[in-house]
């Protein structure tokens, strides 16, 4: 597609959005009275305005019942988990018995390592990228250190273009090391560069190698489309308050193949025993079905019912046409970047093919600060940044517009001029 620099362009883009109408089920947050920009949905997702309804129905059904609401409210407590599972597995190209909402993301990483890093001797060895999010980092190391391992166990693959990763030299990295390599774990869309990882090759490569993979979708889910069945995927985890938009330190979930939903190293809880059986309260573990067995607690049903609301709007939406959007949007806002004046200022670092990036652009800003940011904010634009002197900008599909994006390359070009 042609893209044109004139506002009145962007206008266009907007009338002719057929997603257009879904930003009027956000509340879009004011600033001197007016919207902001808002392109920070990488990090915290906007609310959907039908999300305190759905949190208010569990509210009122706890005030009105109390411990009845178990199996007696509207959408019984009991049972709540199962009213995710098709939103899910739509997003993430799973069988609704491979996947449960369950926990926070860094929780799930450690319970899922545990199952799946079963080092032998001498393939013992775990990869992640460079600049792995601290937490994937962290939940890696405490695992080897579990197993009596230190730094060295813990390999990290080093980019080898600029901030980035090809597929062939991920794969030819995996074959070299495959002797040495027991797990993977890598993004699906990294969150310092937007970098988006070829999940099916990757995977062949590293069963080629005989190495277990996961990925962390936490920037993935809700942005791009996934395979994680077909494309055999041994595990993965997220989390929903990003582009699920389901509130801060909103409800994870996780994904077993269901060739792996028995684990003989699977940590267990008493949610996950069978729901027939369970309050016998015997100690006889007789698991639920599918993935359900591998719940621990009984979950938090206000951020579940948070999280149910925002998949609602994603399955209307549907994740075919929000990529779509997204493509073309992300697509504008390079286009804009690259011609103006911000040209010679910035240094767009995700990569430029859509195929390996989802919504956001990272851009490496020469005098870039905290108080950039700050300065953006006072005009109306709320971003993110992360050191060294990157932006992180997020153009959401379901409620970012065509004009978001121009007016935010004309107040980023304004304010680079006088700081
Ligand atoms: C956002 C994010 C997290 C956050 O972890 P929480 O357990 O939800 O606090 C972890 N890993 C990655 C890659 C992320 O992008």
């Amino acid at each position: 597609m042609t893209f044109s620099t004139d506002f009145t362009f962007a206008q266009s883009l907007d009338k002719d959005d057929p997603l257009a109408h879904f930003r009027s089920k956000f509340h879009i947050p004011q600033k001197n009275g007016q919207d902001v920009i808002y392109l920070c949905g990488n990090s915290l997702g906007l609310q959907p305005k039908s999300t305190r309804t759905y949190v208010e129905q569990e509210l009122d059904d706890w005030a009105s019942l109390g411990v009845e609401g178990h199996f007696h409210g509207e959408r019984p407590w009991v049972s709540y988990h199962q009213l995710s599972k098709k939103g899910l597995s739509e997003l993430l190209g799973v069988s609704t018995s491979e996947v449960v909402t369950m926990g926070s993301l860094t929780e799930n990483l450690h319970l899922l390592l545990n199952a799946f890093y079963k080092p032998v001797s001498g393939k013992n060895k775990i990869l992640i990228e460079k600049m792995a999010f601290p937490s994937d980092h962290y939940a890696v190391s405490s695992q080897l250190q579990m197993h009596g391992f230190g730094r060295n166990h813990l390999i990290e693959l080093q980019p080898d273009q600029d901030y980035n990763f090809s597929t062939s030299h991920i794969v030819d990295t995996i074959d070299h090391l495959k002797d040495e390599l027991s797990l993977i774990l890598l993004p699906g869309i990294q969150y310092f560069t937007g970098q988006s990882f070829d999940i099916q090759t990757i995977t062949a490569a590293a069963h080629e190698a005989g190495v277990v993979v996961g990925f962390d979708l936490a920037h993935a889910i809700g942005n791009v489309p996934l395979k994680l069945h077909d494309h055999q995927v041994d595990f993965a985890t997220w989390c929903s308050y990003k582009y699920l938009n389901s509130g801060p330190g909103g409800i994870s979930g996780i994904f077993v193949h269901e060739k792996h939903l028995q684990n003989d190293q699977q940590l267990k809880g008493w949610w996950g025993h069978h729901p027939e059986s369970r309050f016998k309260m015997d100690n006889q573990w007789t698991p639920s079905e599918g993935i359900d067995a591998w719940q621990l607690s009984n979950p938090n049903i206000l951020s579940a019912a948070a999280n149910l609301a925002s998949l609602e709007i994603m399955q209307e939406a549907g994740i075919l046409n929000l990529r779509a959007k997204s493509v073309k949007l992300t697509g504008y806002l390079e286009f804009l970047l690259n011609t103006s004046e911000l040209r010679e200022k910035i240094q767009i670092i995700t990569p430029g093919n859509p195929d390996e990036r989802g919504a956001q652009l990272s851009l490496m800003v020469a005098n870039a600060n905290p108080e950039l940011i700050k300065n953006l904010s006072e005009k109306g634009v709320v971003l993110d940044y992360r050191e060294p002197k990157v932006v992180r900008v997020a153009p959401v599909p379901l409620y970012n517009t065509f004009s978001d994006v121009w007016n935010f390359v004309n107040i980023l070009t304004q304010t680079l001029k006088t700081s």
